[in-house]
């Protein structure tokens, strides 16, 4: 266990912003956990960061962040076709995908090369190319940060949504998750090959775990920036979700407007297209734009602040409402 105080957590966020933390405490193992959480260190206000992949930092942090390091990859129980493992939180997400893929077990491999740690995965039911964490999710285990209560929710108890769960709503900043339960195929694989240009990509390819790993990885690298080079934490906003009569208006007056099927009732907007319609490809304010290929993802230029990156994001917001009178919800957490 190490304290950092007042310290920069330029390397702790993807956007690579600048901000100080009060207190940062790198721990790892759970049981230290125990031994850091103290009344005293209770009544302070508290973060639990991953890769810092899913926060814009605005400020300085005036309480303690937590960033757990914990690491291990157990299995719990197999049959003929199935495996249940269990993954520390303080897991890098993607490594765990490249361990999966080695060992041709199937179900996260449309998730590959997404950043962040393992346990953040299920705070926003992570997603991408037609697959979200709840797919292979079977329990998470954690610890209630307020009465150091230890506990094991399973699938309906996280109450997973499109990019959430109850981590982001009745919990949120209320727990601290040390591991991941995922139930993953070995055999008699269920591809999901759903996304267009995967789809695309691989129609002279076998399907195989890692055929369509590489190929996601390929997508995501010419469509996403790398966080090394431009600071940012992918998707700024989510897509919104709109009920029938209202994408009904929405089609009539935007006929080329980017969308796919919920159910009868709903309809998900591109937001990508919402913000490339609204001018914003090639506008930059104070070292802060949007990514060339992929307007949904806000950039840092340089050595831009948390709040220019919030300024421009919330001019992305207001002109998107003036436009098409649709308000978008961010996905990054602001602080
Ligand atoms: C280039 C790029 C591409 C991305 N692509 C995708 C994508 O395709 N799909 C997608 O869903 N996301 C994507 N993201 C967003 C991000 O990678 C995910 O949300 C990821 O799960 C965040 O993990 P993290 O460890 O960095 O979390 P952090 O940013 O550190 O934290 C995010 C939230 O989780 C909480 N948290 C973190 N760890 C724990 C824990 N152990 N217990 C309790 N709470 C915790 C934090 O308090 C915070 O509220 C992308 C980000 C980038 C930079």
């Amino acid at each position: 266990m190490e304290v950092f105080r007042n310290g920069s957590l330029k390397k702790f966020n993807t956007f690579n912003v600048d901000e100080k933390a009060k207190v940062l405490v790198e721990i790892d193992r759970v049981s230290d956990l125990f031994t850091f959480l103290t009344k005293e260190n209770q009544k302070d206000k508290m973060l639990v960061l991953g890769g810092g992949s899913n926060i814009l930092f605005t400020k300085s942090y005036e309480g303690i962040i937590i960033s757990l390091k914990n690491k291990g990859i157990k299995l719990i129980d197999e049959d003929e076709n199935n495996i249940l493992v269990e993954i520390s939180s303080g897991e890098s997400w993607n490594d765990f995908v490249v361990w999966a893929v080695e060992n041709n077990f199937g179900g996260v491999e449309n998730l590959s090369l997404i950043p962040g740690n393992v346990g953040a995965a299920p705070i926003q039911n992570i997603g991408a190319y037609g697959v979200e964490l709840k797919d292979v999710f079977y329990s998470c285990k954690g610890i209630m940060l307020d009465t150091l209560n230890e506990f094991e929710f399973t699938k309906s108890d996280c109450e997973f949504n499109y990019r959430s769960s109850i981590f982001k709503s009745t919990l949120k900043n209320k727990t601290i998750i040390t591991s991941v339960k995922l139930n993953l195929t070995k055999s008699k694989h269920n591809f999901n090959v759903d996304y267009k240009e995967l789809k695309e990509n691989l129609l002279d390819t076998e399907l195989t775990i890692k055929n369509i790993s590489d190929q996601v990885i390929q997508i995501r690298k010419s469509k996403l920036p790398d966080p090394k080079i431009f600071g940012n934490c992918g998707s700024f906003f989510k897509n919104p979700i709109i009920n029938i009569s209202r994408h009904e208006s929405l089609i009539n007056k935007f006929p080329d407007i980017p969308f796919f099927k919920i159910d009868n009732n709903n309809y998900k907007i591109s937001a990508a297209w919402l913000i490339d319609q609204s001018d914003f490809k090639n506008k930059k304010v104070k070292n802060v734009g949007v990514y060339s290929n992929q307007p949904l993802v806000i950039i840092n230029h340089g050595n831009a602040k948390g709040k220019d990156i919030l300024d421009f994001a919330k001019e992305i917001k207001e002109t998107v409402i003036g436009n098409f009178d649709i308000e978008l919800e961010e996905e990054v957490l602001i602080l």
